[in-house]
């Protein structure tokens, strides 16, 4: 039974993040860092009553296209209402709007414990957050005022309609098109594997399109976003699209992905979104929260493959421990988790875990500060880390979900292949973080192209910098032990290597991009683990201290030490290969003839 870790979560947000800092700002007024602890455990009432008992009832009973519509596993309905009841969909909503105004980070920690606990469900209602924001950024008053309420309160959820059949990661080929039609407009094309595309857990569906207005330019530049309701606002009737069929899938089965047909009749009516051919920029806003959750995908996913391979170890008999059997010649029956390779597994997830919650955590805090801070410079700059990050939490947390919950099906033996313990699911679910919201290699482009090979590495310097200082600061503390400055010369190392090959980077990528773009991978995951790395490891700076300072909270921080050492042993390590394969391993992808793959 997953158990939502509310204590490493505030942890990370109080002690290492000071989030409270957040309620000095004129944004933030209504936010106190005593909050996160209500919300936070509220959220795991609900993860644990409400969302948790449905995993494997969507796994096993999916999601059904029916002629009369898509209809989702059972509970899935009661329990969508009990989520708007509760009041939910408003927490991370600005206030002026009607919402509670909660900071990103808290919403992400949230978010974390609803993915672990079940993502298919809780994709719907994120995907409604990431339409509500494109439509505060770039709705007219009279759109917001027709659809905004509603989306708001989680009545009527919303979609991203992106992909066509032609048009996946290369969005520049979208077809779908759209016609004037007085003051609105008739959208006409078909759009595959949109999430919760239909289903029949709230009255209303506010689909985000993007196409082509006719006469646009190609490529990119030639699109649009529109608003399409399922059914029109005023009076109910059924609009002009329609889910063909929903999709058989490896994972997420109780989330519908459905192919999408607009305007087989009249056209679907849909309404303009900002200023026509700027689809693409308002879409890019939304999709940077949209990155930043599915990168909390992975981290919950990875928190709960963890903690069942964890319940797993400690109740699994099989083997003699070494240790014991030399000693005495004993019998005992052990629990595997005494074999040296199971633990290394444990702490194996348990570190790359709560390196990727400290990202994850301190990336949102950047977007929040990059929206609250009065002063414009450092506003900037916050936004500027955000920016720098997003793509890397993305990219890192959903390719090392896949690495750990393997890792727990292995913990599992035989037992975790089979479907019977949900390790297995836990292993399905998470295959396609990597691959939606930009795969691995969009997010890398990204980051090369746009972060770092565009500024000439300005910003992965000052973040550099930054974690620097920060490493600094603790160790100023005075509270680390021989051993805890072992592990801040390790990450400051790792942070210095990642420094010289980011130079190295821009200078060899920026006259060839295509030497930088071929190990652009390799460096995404690199900048994950470092950074990662640095954080979990000022964690361990602030446990020491703690610990110092006579904390009675001896287990947790004994604990945060334990993994942060295991982190730079073995992580810190996997570091230094992707930096060798960063330094030399572009010229054998580049030199390659792919006639000869
Ligand atoms: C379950 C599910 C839910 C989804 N939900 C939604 C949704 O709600 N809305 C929506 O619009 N879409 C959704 N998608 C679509 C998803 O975003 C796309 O599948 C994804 O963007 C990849 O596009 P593609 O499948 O066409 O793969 P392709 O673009 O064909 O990519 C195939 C491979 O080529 C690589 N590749 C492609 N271009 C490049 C490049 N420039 N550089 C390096 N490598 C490259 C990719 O990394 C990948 O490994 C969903 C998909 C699934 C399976």
């Amino acid at each position: 039974m997953y158990q939502a870790p509310v204590k490493d979560l505030l942890f990370v947000l109080g002690e290492q993040l000071h989030v409270g800092q957040l309620s000095t700002t004129r944004h933030f007024a209504e936010f106190s860092a005593d909050l996160c602890e209500s919300v936070l455990s509220e959220a795991e009432r609900f993860a644990t009553g409400v969302l948790e008992p449905l995993n494997a009832i969507g796994d096993r009973d999916g999601a059904k296209w029916t002629p009369q519509g898509v209809r989702t596993a059972p509970g899935f309905v009661a329990a969508y209402q009990q989520y708007v009841a509760d009041g939910w969909p408003l927490l991370a909503v600005e206030a002026a709007e009607g919402g509670q105004g909660a900071p990103l980070a808290l919403a992400i920690a949230v978010e974390e414990i609803w993915f672990a606990a079940n993502m298919a469900f809780i994709l719907c209602p994120q995907l409604g957050r990431g339409a509500v924001e494109a439509l505060l950024m770039a709705g007219t008053p009279e759109l917001k005022a027709r659809f905004l309420p509603k989306m708001i309160s989680g009545e009527w959820t919303g979609t991203m309609n992106l992909t066509e059949p032609q048009a996946g990661s290369d969005l520049a080929a979208v077809r779908t098109r759209a016609a004037r039609d007085g003051t609105a407009w008739r959208i006409f094309g078909q759009k595959i594997f949109i999430t919760y595309g239909e289903h029949d857990m709230a009255e209303n569906i506010v689909h985000l399109v993007l196409a082509r207005i006719d006469g646009a330019p190609p490529g990119v530049k030639g699109l649009s976003l529109f608003v399409v309701p399922r059914f029109m606002p005023e009076g109910g009737a059924p609009n002009d699209v329609r889910c063909v069929s929903i999709e058989h899938k490896l994972g997420i089965h109780g989330s519908p992905t459905c192919v999408l047909a607009y305007g087989d009749q009249q056209g679907a009516v849909g309404y303009l979104v900002g200023e026509e051919n700027h689809g693409l920029e308002y879409m890019f806003v939304m999709m940077n929260s949209a990155r930043l959750s599915v990168g909390v995908q992975g981290i919950g996913l990875s928190a709960r493959a963890y903690q069942q391979a964890l319940s797993w170890a400690r109740t699994r008999v099989q083997g003699k421990p070494m240790a014991a059997v030399r000693a005495a010649g004993s019998e005992a029956a052990p629990t595997i988790i005494q074999h040296p390779d199971v633990k290394r597994l444990l702490l194996m997830m348990k570190s790359n875990v709560e390196a990727m919650r400290a990202l994850a955590l301190y990336a949102a805090l950047q977007q929040d500060l990059g929206a609250a801070l009065s002063d414009e410079l450092a506003r900037g700059q916050a936004q500027a880390r955000a920016d720098l990050l997003i793509p890397i939490v993305k990219g890192w947390s959903t390719e090392q979900v896949n690495e750990v919950a393997s890792a727990a099906v292995q913990v599992h033996g035989g037992m975790g292949y089979i479907e019977e313990t949900g390790v297995a699911q836990t292993l399905r679910d998470a295959r396609i973080t990597a691959i939606y919201e930009g795969t691995t290699a969009i997010q890398a482009n990204d980051l090369i192209g746009r972060k770092l090979l565009r500024d000439g590495g300005a910003s992965m310097n000052a973040q550099l910098d930054t974690m620097q200082a920060m490493l600094k600061a603790d160790a100023a503390q005075g509270a680390a032990a021989a051993d805890v400055q072992a592990m801040n010369s390790a990450v400051s190392a790792a942070l210095e290597q990642l420094r010289a090959l980011s130079a190295q980077l821009v200078k060899r990528g920026q006259p060839a991009p295509v030497e930088a773009f071929a190990v652009s991978v390799p460096y995404l995951m690199l900048c994950g683990f470092v950074i990662g790395g640095a954080l979990l490891v000022q964690g361990a700076n602030i446990a020491a201290s703690r610990l110092a300072a006579g904390s009675t909270d001896v287990t947790f921080m004994r604990a945060k030490l334990q993994t942060a050492r295991f982190y730079c042993a073995h992580w810190l390590a996997r570091a230094r290969g992707l930096a060798d394969i960063v330094a030399n391993g572009a010229a054998s992808v580049g030199s390659a003839e792919h006639e000869l793959l």
